[in-house]
């Protein structure tokens, strides 16, 4: 089995969970699941739909904190960034807005449009790297829109116990499909030249882009 992330073959069975088989990555640690348990378009547009989040929820806009409060801390008024795979309402981005940074927003489902030939200073990827499909190809897509010296700052459940991982809540999304460790990320910032800045150990990551 390929490792949807690094390409290596160095995979095996890591559980089988519900009759859902995941594999491991020795290469760079990623747990995926089986490609036969991927939601249809259909089924995973419907899935977002149900994430219908705005500046009116307190609750998001703190989770969403945990990464804008230390992203902040790196930018610059005149910098021009991108809410990568934001669902259906642009509340990271309306944020952004409000911080004084200028921001678009980008989803495969609902906004699909990039403005061509545009990079940006900052990306944001909050909640989105678990459901890619392809996070090679998707990564590589993120990193031809970044700026030299600009920031991606991602929020995915981090796996810390891979003994827990049959009862961790966050399998239990069928639109969830990739999982990372700390682990991947440094290897993603090995490969593609990315160092990082800031981790909350948890969910959050923040990375320089600095090219290979
Ligand atoms: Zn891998």
């Amino acid at each position: 089995m390929f490792c949807p992330l690094c390409n290596n073959v160095n995979t095996e069975v890591f559980q089988e969970v519900n009759s859902k088989l995941y594999y491991k990555c020795y290469n760079c640690d990623l747990i995926f699941l089986d490609k036969a348990h991927y939601l249809n378009q259909e089924e995973e547009k419907k899935r977002y739909n149900f994430h219908q989040n705005s500046l009116e929820n307190q609750g998001y806009i703190d989770f969403l904190s945990q990464l804008i409060n230390p992203l902040k801390e790196f930018l610059k008024p005149t910098f021009q960034g991108l809410d990568f795979g934001c669902g259906p309402n642009s509340v990271l981005a309306q944020l952004m807005n409000q911080y004084g940074f200028s921001c678009d927003f980008y989803d495969p489902y609902f906004f699909p449009k990039l403005v061509k030939n545009k990079t940006y200073n900052f990306i944001t990827a909050t909640e989105c790297f678990e459901h890619f499909f392809e996070p090679k190809k998707e990564i590589e897509l993120l990193i031809s829109l970044l700026k030299p010296n600009s920031y991606l700052g991602i929020m995915t459940e981090l796996l810390a116990d891979e003994s827990n991982f049959k009862n961790w809540y966050y399998i239990k999304d069928p639109s969830h499909v990739c999982f990372y460790s700390l682990k991947s990320f440094e290897f993603l910032c090995k490969k593609y030249g990315f160092k990082m800045l800031y981790t909350d150990k948890k969910r959050v990551v923040i990375l320089i882009y600095q090219g290979v």
